[in-house]
């Protein structure tokens, strides 16, 4: 029998990688999906003990809206002909700052403002001003379909439908969030009060932080909103998965891509650990792009376009996680689902600094079992903390170390550790081992003040024929950013192999 050769092998099932692999099996191609793992979703996945069903990372879902273009998970789901019910949230975030700055980020905007103002009432005005403007971000990406930049044909279509907005969003790409913020803010407390906006999910401050992806966030939760997916974050994989199936592709589990197959210079298939070889005339990495370059085509000389991007960015920390399970009567009436916890300012970036939580059940209870809630916290830690000791010092170091975010997080829910029901701690290594993330890194972050989003690198790559998907790829890390990159890691795909594109 002549071997078989896909259209496209995707390594890794993690959200990037499930959407390119249904936009393209949507587009008629034979998609092969290899996950070294045992279930989809990499750091948007799940896992169950005691009648316990955790989400490993992502909990705080942007992208499930109804209306515009940058709803890309509700998209990427309709591709494949999918849908999934999911809760709204009514506040994305209850701070818990320095300084007694205690406020909630309400999904109604307007709700957002008078309580910041009312907490600055000299800066009403500005607080204003900063993120009307990052609505206009939003507003000149909601507009138009979202699909690759590195098609130069898309480019000039969507600048001759949307010449306003392109125009906008041109603006701003060269931005970061710190220069909008001060131009609009003085008080120092409120700008330190930015930051953290920022670092609660680009793990960096304003300064660090493109105003293209702020845009997005800051408006989002206002217009999609925050919205979690009943039976857990892991669904959305899963939907995928059942999706990509119905159209004929398939996935591997426990199928870890050891090397990524090099022909004359070109991508042409992949070698697996159990020593199984598959080729197809494209391949995609969903691994981060230090392990794609430097594991997986170990064999070959780290391009000078990654070496460059290397200067640039910076893996971010992992993080340190507690998934526990708690008797109901410890969260009081009224308690939110996402929280964030900093007592110093000074603390922000440092390892466990910032403390952040979510509670799931209080949106969808059948998680945990009746009575209970889940409690998901997580700070960040880097793996070298966590090298060199032996079995019984790692023990006790996870143990010490929960005892001191519990310790802390006693404030918010006094009673929290006797309301204890199970407690399992991850550390940077267990980000490492079940994600297969170098590090356990969250992602790339900018090494130095960069211009917005101009240095981030999009799908293809040096190598013919391998592209990148995911977040060390345009724009970044979220659940909504990798399925932008995976609708445009397709799109060019589909461009290269001469399958059907939308036509907008
Ligand atoms: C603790 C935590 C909390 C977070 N909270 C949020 C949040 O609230 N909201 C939000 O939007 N985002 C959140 N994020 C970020 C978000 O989860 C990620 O940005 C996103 O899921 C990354 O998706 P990805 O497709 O790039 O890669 P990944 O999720 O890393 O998936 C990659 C997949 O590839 C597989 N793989 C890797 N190497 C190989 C190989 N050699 N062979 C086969 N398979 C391989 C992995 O097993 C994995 O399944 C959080 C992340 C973490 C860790």
């Amino acid at each position: 029998m002549p071997e078989q050769i896909f259209d496209v092998i995707v390594i890794g099932s993690g959200i990037g990688g499930l959407v390119t692999a249904t936009q393209l099996a949507a587009k008629g191609a034979q998609v092969l999906v290899l996950e070294r793992y045992l279930i989809p979703g990499g750091s948007a996945g799940y896992f169950e003990r005691n009648g316990y069903r955790f989400d490993v990372g992502a909990s705080m879902i942007l992208g499930f809206g109804k209306q515009g273009t940058t709803n890309l998970l509700t998209r990427a789901l309709e591709a494949v002909d999918m849908t999934l019910e999911t809760i709204p949230d009514p506040v994305q975030i209850h701070y818990h700052l320095p300084h007694g700055l205690n406020l909630k980020v309400h999904r109604a905007y307007e709700n957002f403002l008078q309580e910041l103002g009312d907490r600055f009432p000299h800066e009403r005005q500005g607080v204003r001003r900063f993120y009307d403007q990052c609505r206009q971000v939003f507003n000149c990406l909601n507009r138009i379909e979202l699909l690759s930049l590195e098609d130069p044909r898309y480019v000039a279509r969507v600048f001759f439908q949307h010449p306003l907005a392109c125009l906008g969003l041109a603006k701003y790409l060269p931005v970061n969030v710190a220069t909008v913020a001060r131009r609009h803010i003085q008080d120092p407390e409120l700008l330190k009060f930015i930051d953290m906006e920022c670092y609660c999910w680009s793990v960096a401050p304003a300064e660090r932080t493109p105003l293209i992806n702020a845009g997005m966030v800051f408006s989002d939760r206002h217009y999609g909103g925050v919205n979690y997916p009943k039976g857990g974050v892991g669904q959305i994989a899963q939907t995928l998965v059942d999706g990509l199936i119905k159209l004929g592709g398939e996935i591997q589990y426990r199928a870890r891509v050891t090397e990524i197959s090099i022909q004359n210079g070109k991508a042409v298939g992949v070698k697996l650990a159990s020593g199984k070889v598959y080729r197809a005339k494209r391949i995609v990495s969903n691994a981060t792009r230090w392990d794609t370059f430097e594991t997986l085509l170990s064999q070959l000389p780290l391009p000078g376009r990654e070496q460059r991007w290397r200067q640039r960015y910076q893996k971010s920390p992992s993080f340190l996680s507690l998934h526990l399970g708690v008797n109901a009567s410890v969260l009081p009436a009224g308690t939110e689902c996402h929280h964030i916890l900093l007592e110093d300012w000074d603390s922000m970036e440092v390892a466990e600094g910032t403390i952040f939580l979510s509670i799931p059940t209080l949106l969808d209870p059948d998680l945990a079992p009746p009575g209970r809630h889940i409690l998901h916290t997580f700070t960040p830690s880097w793996i070298t903390d966590w090298q060199g000791l032996t079995p019984s010092q790692y023990r006790v170091q996870k143990e010490v170390a929960a005892a001191r975010i519990l310790h802390r997080l006693e404030k918010l829910f006094p009673g929290l550790e006797a309301a204890l029901d199970y407690q399992e701690v991850g550390t940077p290594r267990t980000h490492r081992r079940f994600l297969g993330r170098v590090d356990g890194t969250y992602g790339p972050i900018p090494a130095k003040k960069l211009m917005g989003l101009l240095g981030m690198l999009f799908n293809r790559t040096a190598i013919p024929g391998l592209y990148c998907v995911g977040d060390s790829t345009f724009p970044g890390q979220g659940l909504n950013a990798v399925a932008f990159s995976g609708v445009a890691c397709a799109h060019r795909i589909a461009v290269d192999l001469g399958l059907p594109i939308s036509a907008g």
